[in-house]
């Protein structure tokens, strides 16, 4: 049987996290298909394969059902995420009860947005679920964090000091939003760090490899756009292949700059697309692996 495992080991054990994010299919969908991709993606080996709940509002149940196969059938440690803003106490009482069920040792804590209608007010913020959490439970608690700021912050010293207060409430470590400009990114690590925030971060990679993607999700997060990726989508927008294949470059060209740079994780927005997560991990997979055995070196 495969050895329980906190993400915050792996952090100790390792220079860089190499992790992947996936999404329950919607309730009516074939859940089958994420198991297929799962089949494929086994092979590339992440360290961790986080699941996200109730994103985009839907009640979604099967975050816990597929962490669960994530652990049991692929052998690959799961961090279910856990949003708290649309849900009472006792609701996010039993999803974690849930998640210590299947044998979970990791989650990531998160806010949530707002569901128009919805006004349950137990929960304000991802630190009031962390607390929550960490009187229940000695899980790893991951937390997200925002390169270029959250939307809703006034501004970026405002978004870092919440950012404090949720980790020293209980995270112990963190996963940023995808981003495309690494140059944003290190200057943000920068202010992280001088914060006093010393919790292992991750950087958050979405490869954009469908032209749906730049006016769905990445709209949706409000990522600046360099335009060196404008120029991309507005060559190959119609051209799924090419696009694919510029998306899959930008996307490796980013993750190696970040790696020499020192980053302590990357977390690849794989949005279930198995080809993609497995074309990127062959082109840097070496370069992690050096990484990871130098760190072994250097450890001894
Ligand atoms: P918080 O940390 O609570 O921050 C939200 C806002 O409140 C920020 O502006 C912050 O500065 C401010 N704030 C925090 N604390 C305080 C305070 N004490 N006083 C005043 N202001 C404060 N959404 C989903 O629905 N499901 C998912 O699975 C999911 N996964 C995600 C994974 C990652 C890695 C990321 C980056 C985001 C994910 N999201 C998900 C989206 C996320 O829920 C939204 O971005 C949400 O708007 C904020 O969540 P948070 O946990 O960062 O919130």
């Amino acid at each position: 049987m495969k050895k329980i495992m906190k993400i915050s080991n792996l952090f100790k054990e390792k220079k860089v996290v190499y992790s992947f994010e996936i999404f329950p299919p919607k309730v009516n969908d074939d859940i089958g298909k994420i198991y297929d991709a799962l089949s494929d993606i086994k092979e590339t080996r992440p360290d961790y394969i986080s699941i996200t709940y109730s994103a985009g509002g839907s009640k979604n149940s099967r975050t816990k059902e597929i962490a669960e196969i994530v652990k049991k059938n692929y052998g690959i440690e799961p961090l279910a995420h856990l949003t708290c803003i649309n849900s009472s106490r006792e609701e996010v009482s039993a999803a974690l009860q849930g998640l210590k069920d299947i044998g979970a040792e990791n989650v990531l804590a998160l806010r949530g947005d707002r569901i128009d209608g919805e006004v349950k007010t137990d929960f304000a913020y991802a630190s009031d679920l962390v607390e929550f959490i960490r009187e229940r439970s000695n899980m790893d608690i991951g937390g997200a964090c925002y390169p270029e700021g959250h939307p809703e912050s006034a501004n970026m010293v405002e978004d870092i000091r919440n950012l404090k207060r949720k980790v020293d409430a209980g995270v112990t470590h963190l996963n940023s939003q995808l981003f495309f400009d690494n140059d944003d990114y290190l200057r943000y690590l920068d202010m992280v760090r001088l914060a006093g925030i010393d919790v292992p971060i991750q950087a958050g990679i979405m490869p954009l490899v469908k032209a749906s993607q730049f006016g769905g999700i990445v709209k949706m997060t409000g990522a600046k756009l360099p335009s060196k990726i404008s120029r991309m989508y507005n060559r190959f927008a119609d051209d799924p292949t090419a696009l694919t294949e510029a998306g899959i470059a930008y996307a490796t060209d980013q993750i190696i700059d970040l790696l020499s740079s020192g980053v302590d994780g990357i977390h690849l927005y794989i949005m279930n697309n198995a080809y993609v997560a497995k074309r990127i991990t062959e082109n840097i997979q070496p370069i992690i692996d050096k990484l990871n055995c130098v760190a072994k070196n250097i450890k001894v």
